[in-house]
């Protein structure tokens, strides 16, 4: 495999490294809020964090990120972990920034000895009124310049849960007229009375995200601290607060964030979706959380390989979804073994073949992988093949079934069309075909040419399945960005569920095992599915090889 060119971030990893920056050490973290599950998104951060930590012989922390005690629960801890290792990583610590509420509490105080940060009595309107715009400066707060004890005494009766919610907070003193609205005196510290899912009660005072993110960066060590472009602004803050603390230098580094065509991927908006039971869950396999993506069949190195292959960029951008069903497909057609089974099926019988007796055909699981060898599959005088395998009046080059028309049924016989019977309605009901005795796959000494093989199951024999077919969630490309409520423009018809008929082989699938099913495309049997009950979800659909 030829050698890809560095994105920006290794080539600043690797200038560090001969700069003999941290002595050569790389730490990177991977920072999850557990306010939902992870999705696509947040693979890519995955990906990037962990493929950087093994490319330069360094580790990643996961770190939770639970500093808002409202929203996070110990649910989407589990979740994350399991997500996390499914995609084939692991973490050297797994931390909690909420561990870190007392060191942080302790900066906090180092600051207003230092004069540098000042408790606030006026309301949330009243801070926001005095925040002045991008381009008129702020006005100093009237508690700006209370003096040190003033403040040590506010903050540790904050912290004792004196005031009330809401009617104190602790600031950072930067600049109020500073052109970065964020270094205009931010918020280090909201009085919270809520129970936090690690601490439980034993706080009322939260940090905010500025003050809480780059000094636990700090206070793990880490070099490179990857986050998403929002956060550039956020940066001389970030700067700021290790700079006035003298604490572990750690640096923030910003990529865009992935976005997907014909999905919505913020976790707001996702939790919505499961709320208001647009889906059946976080795993519903239309999402593209990490556990939808599994449940519907997805690979970690597919998903590896996506991220690998879109790289780090430092604009936004918007990828195909159809860019992931590639790598979901390349990677399940070396793995996946083949199935034969007929979603909609038209009878044909093979009226010179004896009823009652069955013919062994073996077909291979995976011409891929010929080690995986084969199966049998039951040749009978009764069939399925695909209705829309199947015309009575076909166009020029059509080298399906049709009247007089000769076809090869996988593994099996060629087989001639010789009658079509009808309903009331002209329907076609069935289609009677005689098969050519020497044409067996394997030992053809028909010498009959045909140009079309088609799928097929022993109409006595097959299995009836449950198959889910997925589409897209959403009717427009970027919901996101469209007018109104993303959820307006959700795909009523993403889910469509049949019954199929699958050959024997396919009774007493697990949960999990992913097959090719041969010219519809790839499927994976669902959590729902039984032994007896086999329940498939449809990954991705083949590109059209009819003809194959
Ligand atoms: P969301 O906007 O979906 O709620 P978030 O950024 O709030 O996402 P976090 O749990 O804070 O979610 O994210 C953990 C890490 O994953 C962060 O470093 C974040 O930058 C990264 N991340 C989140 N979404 C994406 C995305 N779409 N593309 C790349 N990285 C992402
Ligand atoms: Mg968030
Ligand atoms: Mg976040």
């Amino acid at each position: 495999k030829e050698e890809k060119a560095l994105n920006f971030i290794e080539e600043i990893v690797e200038e560090d490294i001969r700069a003999g920056k941290h002595a050569g050490r790389v730490l990177t973290r991977f920072p999850p809020e557990p306010n939902g599950y992870l999705h696509i998104g947040h693979a890519k951060s995955i990906c990037l964090n962990f493929g950087l930590a093994n490319r330069y012989g360094g580790g990643t922390n996961l770190r939770f990120d639970d500093t808002n005690p409202v929203t996070e629960d110990t649910e989407y801890v589990e979740s994350i972990k399991y997500d996390v290792r499914w995609l084939g990583f692991n973490w050297v610590n797994e931390l909690y920034a909420s561990d870190y509420f007392e060191q942080l509490y302790a900066f906090a105080v180092d600051l207003i000895k230092k004069g540098l940060a000042y408790v606030d009595d006026s309301t949330a309107e009243e801070i926001a009124a005095l925040k002045g715009t991008p381009t008129e400066p702020g006005t100093n707060s009237p508690y700006r310049n209370r003096s040190v004890e003033e403040n040590l005494d506010l903050f540790e009766r904050m912290r004792r849960g004196e005031f009330a919610e809401g009617s104190r907070v602790l600031r950072a003193k930067v600049d109020m007229a500073s052109p970065n609205m964020h270094l205009r005196d931010p918020l280090m510290y909201r009085i919270k009375f809520a129970h936090h899912h690690r601490t439980g009660d034993a706080w009322c005072i939260y940090p905010m995200y500025d003050f809480a993110h780059g000094q636990s960066d700090s206070i793990e060590t880490i070099t490179h601290s990857i986050c998403t472009l929002e956060f550039i602004p956020h940066r001389p803050l970030y700067d700021w607060f290790i700079e006035k603390l003298d604490i572990f230098p750690s640096r923030q580094y910003e990529f865009a964030r992935l976005n997907l065509t014909y999905t919505v991927m913020s976790k707001r908006k996702l939790l919505q979706l499961v709320n208001e039971k647009h889906v059946s869950g976080w795993n519903d396999p239309r999402m593209p959380t990490i556990s939808g993506m599994r449940r519907r069949g997805y690979t970690p190195e597919s998903i590896r390989n996506f991220c690998d292959r879109i790289g780090v960029a430092k604009r936004e951008n918007l990828i195909d979804v159809g860019l992931l069903e590639f790598f979901v497909r390349e990677d399940l057609n070396k793995k996946a073994q083949r199935r034969m089974v007929v979603l909609d099926p038209l009878k044909v019988v093979i009226t010179n073949f004896p009823e009652g007796q069955t013919e062994v055909c073996y077909s291979e699981n995976n011409p891929e992988e010929p080690a995986t060898g084969s199966r049998e599959v039951p040749f009978t005088r009764e069939l399925y093949i695909e209705r829309e395998d199947f015309m009575e009046n076909p166009p020029k080059k059509y080298f399906r079934l049709a009247p007089g028309q000769q076809v090869r049924l996988k593994s099996a016989y060629i087989i001639t069309c010789d009658e079509v019977l009808k309903d009331a309605n002209g329907d076609v009901t069935e289609v009677h075909c005689s098969y050519v005795e020497n044409s067996k796959s394997g030992q053809d000494t028909s010498g009959i040419n045909v140009k079309g093989t088609l799928h097929w199951v022993s109409a006595t024999q097959a299995v009836p399945v449950e198959i889910r077919l997925y589409d897209r969630l959403f009717k427009v490309e970027d919901p996101s960005s469209e007018e109104g409520d993303f959820k307006t423009y959700i795909n009523s018809d993403s889910l469509e569920v049949i019954t199929g008929y699958a050959e024997p082989a396919l009774q007493g699938t697990e949960p999990d095992e992913s097959f090719q099913f041969l010219r519809k495309g790839y499927f994976c049997a669902d959590i729902d599915s039984s032994p007896d009950k086999p329940v498939f979800n449809r990954t991705v659909t083949l590109r059209d090889t009819w003809a194959k």
